[in-house]
């Protein structure tokens, strides 16, 4: 078969934005396989290597992209915000680079871009070439729908004052007129655009509106009302996830292959599983909390913990819950969370986790450090009621107790579960061969295989 079209995608390589980017271009290329397309990735050499760890697949190339540190200067990834502004500065000179690179070795221009919405600088990179810019947004559409509202939640914090308005609710936002001023992201609160984040953030903003679509790893039936209201403000409102039901993953090799034995031999929805995504680590005293909850409850756990943050457990930890938990620096959290012997997630609400959590029905308990962390779990709690958040909002050893017994055992916990079931089946629905993700990504593969979009 011909080639005929060559997809640009440029993927934003921090926290977990780059690996659901290539998910969704594995699955482009799966149901695009007799239609002639091959994808160039272009996505830093350290971000690339963790996401395609060594596997290659069929039209698809990886390119690296110059992540702005000078020789010596190479980010270890302890300052993730520095690292970030390095290499926003170095865009969008080292895309153009590459891709100029990726025409010639292809021996065909690129017909469309796909980028991390965060790129927005993808606009005027398609509008120069004349082709279509499909952005994909890698977080909730709540949190894409508060950033859209952004300058009327700034001009009411300039005429209301930011402290008044904390209490506030977003009334004039459809679909979350229960959120509150105080739970949306720092970026959305602060209107320093000296911030590199909130800059970003705010130029996606201005020019979403002109991209061909807008992707998002969701469903609609979990947000209608949002979902209506986006698609009323984009050219292409795409939701067509949720990808872990949908699409194809990326293997983790045999890695985690003991926890899973372990959670083999527990009880049903007896397991609590925690893991913090791949940022964060929280405070060492919140860490002791933690830890000083579980043991006292002696609550069966799996940890997922980085080796570098084990030196944060109470001294002996590890010896006296050895017989009712276990720690690991990496969890096949997909697996983990299909297996039935979990009971609840211990989670920062990072959009791809709570994601997996629906899809596998298991109830949260809400711990969010930053971003959109807090909005998703205020949806967790009060809207989609799938999950509790920690009274007082860090890990304290009462407080943490009392959510892991009301998600665990308590009548909140039987409702919880209730929900998360039903939304489960909805995530199902929306994939099954007519469901609306399904749809939406049909419709997604016809618009990049025609040049000029739809
Ligand atoms: N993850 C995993 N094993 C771990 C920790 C995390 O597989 O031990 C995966 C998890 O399944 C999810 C991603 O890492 O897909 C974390 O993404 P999320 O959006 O939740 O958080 P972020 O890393 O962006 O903060």
């Amino acid at each position: 078969m011909a080639i005929h079209s060559h997809i640009g995608v440029l993927a934003f390589p921090f926290g977990t934005h780059a690996a659901p980017l290539l998910t969704l271009v594995r699955r482009l290329v799966i149901d695009s396989s007799s239609q002639g397309i091959t994808f160039s990735f272009f996505n830093t050499a350290k971000s690339n290597c963790a996401i395609f760890s060594g596997q290659e697949f069929d039209n698809i190339k990886a390119y690296d992209v110059w992540d702005g540190t000078h020789e010596g200067q190479a980010f270890t990834g302890s300052n993730i915000l520095e690292a970030m502004q390095l290499f926003l500065a170095a865009t969008p000179g080292n895309f153009e680079k590459v891709m100029k690179e990726a025409e010639v070795k292809t021996g065909m221009k690129i017909s469309c871009l796909l980028s991390d919405a965060f790129l927005w600088f993808t606009c005027d990179l398609a509008e120069e070439r004349g082709i279509p810019w499909v952005s994909f947004w890698t977080a909730a559409s709540c949190s894409l729908s508060a950033h859209m509202y952004t300058d009327q939640i700034w001009s009411l914090m300039r005429s209301t004052g930011a402290a008044k308005t904390e209490e506030k609710t977003l009334s004039f936002v459809p679909g979350m007129t229960s959120v509150r001023f105080s739970d949306l992201p720092e970026e959305i609160l602060s209107d320093n655009l000296e911030s590199p984040l909130t800059l970003m953030i705010y130029k996606m903003v201005q020019k979403l509106s002109k991209s061909t679509a807008v992707v998002v790893n969701s469903f609609e039936e979990i947000d209608p009302v949002i979902t209506n209201d986006l698609k009323s403000k984009f050219q292409n409102f795409l939701n067509i996830g949720p990808s872990i039901l949908s699409s194809p993953t990326l293997s983790n090799g045999d890695s985690g292959q003991e926890c899973l034995l372990w959670l083999e031999k527990q009880r049903h929805a007896s397991v609590i599983y925690i893991s913090f995504g791949t940022v964060i680590t929280p405070q060492p005293r919140e860490m002791a909390g933690l830890a000083e909850a579980l043991e006292t409850g002696e609550f069966p756990f799996l940890w997922s913990l980085r080796d570098n943050a084990m030196k944060l457990l109470p001294d002996g930890f590890l010896d006296r819950t050895s017989k009712f938990g276990m720690i690991v620096s990496w969890a096949p959290q997909l697996k983990v969370l299909e297996n039935p012997s979990v009971g609840a997630f211990i989670t920062h609400c990072g959009w791809n986790s709570i994601l997996e959590s629906i899809s596998f029905g298991v109830p949260m308990i809400c711990r969010p450090f930053f971003g959109d962390q807090n909005l998703n779990s205020k949806m967790v709690e009060d809207v989609w009621k799938i999950g509790v958040r920690l009274e007082g909002g860090v890990f304290t050893k009462n407080g943490t107790i009392e959510a892991l017994h009301s998600v665990m055992l308590n009548e909140t916990g039987k409702a919880i579960r209730e929900n998360i079931n039903k939304l489960k089946q909805k995530a199902q629905y929306a994939v099954k061969f007519d469901g609306t993700s399904t749809k939406n990504f049909r419709a997604l593969l016809e618009l990049i295989k025609s040049p000029r979009g739809i």
